[in-house]
């Protein structure tokens, strides 16, 4: 029952393939010290004997291995000691770079390309920047400030992109604030970043909020900092960082909104109808299982409070509720502890584990024609995701799908890993501890598989360019018609992914494009119905979604 919190549909791509999620909500974190009586009187007794966060700026200082801010010079010599030695010269956004690492070129890319939330580039709002500087790392100190280096090295290294230049409503950072948020990301385990090769991680637009977001709002999990966060202790900004980057690792499996983490609290989900829509409303039955106060007001707020406390004050998670210290361990650190300096020292993680489990099998690897036609596969989603961007022919070799090929046999292995994980008690939801896993295994091993798929992947793009013009020819100018456009019609095919990849009867589905055209069709107006009404709960819609593929695909 939290009215500051509600939904919009935000496209977020390539992300992965299980979707009963939470990456298109945004969480909006409030504090009660402003606007309390948009509280409930139950909620307050519930939490009136916790505190509102889960760690307080003591317990957070007081929390072993904590990590110091490398100096500038440290990050030059690590951007320095990773790139690939591969050159080149591009021109970014007017920028010259000249004899240049391709790594540095893509993060300065990212750094000062404009695009909307959804991540789609404002090419008519670009500017071009002049100036003589030839390196990236020129390049960001002199557009970026004191934060240039800090922001090069956190989007090569963790894949978040620290610019104002990259989006439109954001204040630049100082050097001193960046800092603070890059603690909260240096304190999960390693692995754990890059989530996604690009995601918003930005001051926003000082003075200014988001329409529909209290004053009481610090940060939320697109994930952008408001003017409140700068004013907050710096063990809570520590904390909060943490909060917000444990929504958006939920919100790749779901695990936040599962029947398991449910249960653990009790929570219990009423839907009502409010005055502009569905409300839900939220009342945790296992009282004494929640950590703060802000954790008691719904499950996914529960869950990114017991990662903060997970990480910052593991002692009160583990005995408000043991299973949850295990859920939280397992599904977002990776199976490293933080209850003493001797434990996360030398950790002993969960992904290092599982590579040693798959790497029997990676060294007996013998691919049939139908594991390859998985591999390539995967890639579907990508291949959708740049749709209407050209002919499909063209689309097939454009990068993203060619990176996506080219990564198929990391994909694979993971896949591999999941499924030695899938009958251990979190398995379901482990999958964004192995997205960096593979570099635990032998890279010789993995560039064979590499070596296997590079020639199928001439065949898959033939198989697909025989099917994807009736999807596209057929249907995107009617869906224009309707309001649905080619990033809802993306954000509904990648809805649909999960259900069409583990539908029965295989050889048949390529046939069923009538089918499949239509049912994306449809969620995509769905997509299109939620997003003109904010209060839409997003999850709710892509139950909704899975439900009717359900009846289409049984
Ligand atoms: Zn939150």
């Amino acid at each position: 029952m939290k009215k500051n919190l509600f939904a919009i549909l935000l496209f977020i791509p390539l992300i992965g393939f299980s979707h009963d999620d939470c990456e298109s909500c945004r969480q909006v974190e409030g504090h009660p010290a402003e606007g309390l009586s948009e509280w409930t009187a139950s909620l307050q007794q519930a939490s009136s004997s916790l505190n509102w966060w889960s760690a307080t700026p003591a317990q957070v200082a007081a929390a072993p291995c904590r990590q110091s801010i490398p100096s500038d010079a440290q990050m030059r010599e690590w951007l320095a000691a990773f790139d690939s030695g591969t050159k080149a010269n591009k021109n970014v956004n007017g920028l010259s770079l000249q004899n240049e690492s391709v790594e540095n070129i893509r993060a300065l890319e990212h750094l000062t390309t404009l695009k909307d939330w959804r991540k789609n580039p404002l090419t008519a709002q670009q500017p071009q920047y002049n100036s003589t500087c030839t390196t990236a790392l020129c390049a960001a100190t002199e557009l970026l400030g004191d934060s240039g280096v800090m922001a090069l090295y956190m989007q090569r290294r963790y894949g978040f992109t620290a610019s104002h230049l990259a989006y439109n409503e954001t204040s630049p950072w100082t050097r001193a604030q960046l800092s603070q948020a890059l603690t909260g990301v240096l304190e999960f385990p390693q692995g754990v970043f890059p989530m996604e090769e690009a995601r918003p991680f930005v001051r926003f637009k000082a003075g200014q909020l988001p329409a529909g977001y209290s004053q009481s709002t610090v940060a939320d999990s697109i994930v952008r900092f408001f003017d409140r966060w700068l004013t907050l202790p710096d063990g809570e900004k520590h904390a909060n960082t943490s909060h917000e980057l444990g929504h958006a690792i939920a919100a790749e499996t779901g695990a936040d909104r599962s029947s398991a983490w449910y249960a653990l609290s009790g929570w219990e989900v009423q839907t009502f109808q409010g005055p502009t829509g569905p409300v839900e409303s939220y009342k945790a039955t296992i009282k004494e299982a929640i950590v703060s106060g802000y954790g008691s007001t719904s499950p996914v707020e529960d869950f990114a409070e017991s990662v903060a406390a997970y990480r910052y004050n593991p002692q009160h998670l583990r005995t408000r509720s043991p299973a949850k210290y295990e859920f939280i361990k397992h599904s977002v650190f990776n199976g490293v502890e933080y209850t003493s300096a001797a434990a996360c020292s030398q950790p002993g993680t969960y992904s290092a584990q599982l590579a040693e489990a798959v790497r029997p099998r990676l060294e007996a690897w013998n691919p049939t024609t139908a594991d390859l036609n998985r591999m390539s596969k995967a890639c579907l989603s990508t291949i959708f995701t740049t749709m209407g961007s050209g002919a499909p022919g063209a689309m097939l070799t454009s990068s993203p799908v060619q990176n996506c090929l080219a990564d198929a046999p990391q994909t694979e292995v993971r896949q591999w890993m999941n499924e030695s994980a899938a009958s251990r008690p979190w398995g379901a939801h482990i999958e964004p501890m192995l997205r960096n896993t593979h570099v635990e295994l032998p890279p010789t091993l993995v560039n064979r598989m590499q070596g296997a798929t590079t020639s199928f992947g001439a065949q898959m793009r033939q198989s697909l360019t025989s099917v994807l013009p009736t999807v596209f020819q057929v249907y995107l100018p009617s869906l224009s018609r309707s309001g649905c456009q080619q990033a809802d019609f993306s954000q509904a095919y990648t809805y649909y992914t999960p259900v069409y990849q583990t539908s029965p009867n295989d050889p048949e589905r390529y046939r069923a494009r009538v089918q499949i055209a239509e049912s994306v069709r449809q969620m995509c107006l769905d997509v299109v119905q939620a997003r003109s009404n904010p209060n839409t709960p997003g999850p709710l819609k892509t139950q909704e979604m899975t439900s009717y593929l359900k009846k289409l695909f049984p």
